[in-house]
């Protein structure tokens, strides 16, 4: 039976098991007794859980005098949208992106359309546990109403950026296959890509929330939009995760770019149009500060988490910022991570560039990351954290989050999982067997500490 899994940020559970009606009502009461009265905006992804959840969420909204502002199945960035627009007092997604079939999540968010701050997101379990909920009698509940723009709206906003020149992608016609995991995307990206004059070769474009691969769009999870972009000779491929805040990109050869360098691409278009600090993850590729820096920007690292970023970028006014696993902020939108932003300025930018993707790509800095991780047992993560600071103590570790140790274009990151006896490894270095090197070099030192 596995565990509800509780964050600040919202929850997330296994169907059947931790993620009940029960608990999920509970949330929405507690979301609802703290930030309403007001409208709150509900959106899904594909799952085929989510009406089920949905149904739970409405009814601890209305509960406690909120009403529901329903959007319907829409990717994660277009709930947020919709929720800075028509929301009052906040918004619930209820999706668990990039997990298995078997999960659902609610991520809660504010009345600005983000991720719940730590403070906010404690208050509201808190909440939960003291069951302390403003329950309001027959003539207080909430109403129900549904919002059937909100793909729309964002698809305008997007459209409408003033460094995207619509009819020069058109004339591009480029061919392009789509990989939308059965996900929330389906409802959107097809559509979307069309606008561009793209041809569109719809993989796994059902919104039935059936996954049809692993969905997190990693390469080891792409090799059917690799197969496809090669079968059907296509210019690029996009792969989305359920709820299309991440987005990957496949070659024109059918080879996966990397979720990184969706960032790195990104960020190397828009310092061209606009300048301003850039706000990276602390596990983001150098390839992205790189690009930032040859455009003569800040750039500032923060933990790892959409809202830590968002803050972040809020706070310092940056042009552009995100995080390295396929998740593109650009706040001329909103302060969100957004696949359907990111299509828009790959298209752009391959478009000015004039070749083919993977020779944009062989223009950028070339790192590699591996990831790793050793088991723990009954050992103490923090204890061997320490004890490697120690080891290290002479040479500059940044520790935003966990241990990072810097080395000349490459660097090691140390961090305990939360929710495994596990220690995380990530390597990044400008080639395959270098980061590798790196990686095995910690994975000793850490082995010889347990
Ligand atoms: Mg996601």
């Amino acid at each position: 039976m596995s565990k509800l899994m509780i964050s600040v940020s919202g929850i997330r559970g296994v169907v059947g098991e931790s993620l009940t009606p029960e608990v999920v009502m509970k949330y929405a009461a507690a979301f609802g007794t703290l930030m309403g009265p007001g409208k709150v905006v509900v959106g899904s992804d594909t799952r085929v859980t989510g009406p089920m959840v949905k149904h739970a969420v409405i009814a601890g909204l209305q509960s406690v005098g909120c009403s529901v502002v329903d959007v319907g199945i829409c990717p994660t960035p277009t709930v947020q949208m919709a929720t800075e627009k028509v929301g009052e007092c906040g918004g619930i997604i209820i999706t668990a992106s990039h997990n298995p079939v078997q999960w659902n999540a609610l991520k809660l968010l504010s009345r600005e359309g983000l991720f719940l701050t730590a403070e906010v997101g404690n208050r509201v379990n808190e909440l939960v546990a003291s069951q302390n909920f403003n329950y309001v009698g027959w003539e207080k509940i909430g109403k129900y109403e549904t919002y059937a723009h909100a793909i729309a709206d964002h698809e305008q906003a997007v459209l409408s950026l003033p460094y995207l020149n619509l009819p020069a992608i058109q004339k591009q016609h480029y061919k392009v296959v789509v990989d939308c995991v059965n996900g929330a995307g389906a409802v959107m990206l097809p559509a979307f890509l069309r606008k561009f004059g793209c041809e569109v070769v719809e993989l796994n474009c059902t919104p039935d929330g059936i996954f049809p691969h692993t969905p997190e769009p990693v390469p080891e999870n792409l090799t059917q939009l690799c197969d496809r972009v090669k079968a059907v000779s296509a210019d690029i491929g996009f792969a989305v995760d359920p709820d299309s805040d991440r987005l990957a990109i496949v070659s024109d050869a059918g080879a996966p770019l990397g979720e990184e360098y969706t960032l790195a691409l990104a960020i190397n278009f828009l310092l061209g149009k606009k300048s301003g600090p850039v706000v990276l993850n602390a596990s983001t590729s150098l390839a992205s500060e790189d690009v930032a820096k040859k455009h003569g920007v800040p750039v500032v690292r923060t933990k790892v988490g959409e809202i830590h970023v968002a803050q972040k970028m809020g706070e310092i006014k940056a042009a552009i910022g995100g995080e390295g696993n396929g998740g593109v902020i650009l706040p001329d939108i909103h302060l969100g991570r957004d696949a359907i932003v990111g299509i828009a300025l790959i298209l752009q930018t391959l478009t000015e560039f004039g070749g083919t993707i993977s020779e944009l790509k062989a223009t950028l800095p070339q790192y590699t990351i591996v990831k790793k991780k050793i088991e723990l047992g009954q050992a103490d993560p923090n204890q061997i954290l320490t004890k490697l600071l120690q080891n290290h103590r002479a040479e500059p570790v940044d520790q935003i989050d966990g241990l990072k140790f810097l080395k000349p274009q490459a660097w090691v990151q140390v961090r305990a999982s939360n929710t495994e006896p596990i220690i995380r490894i990530m390597a990044e270095a400008t080639s395959q067997a270098a980061a590798d090197d790196l990686a095995e070099k910690f994975i000793q030192e850490i082995k010889s500490l347990i």
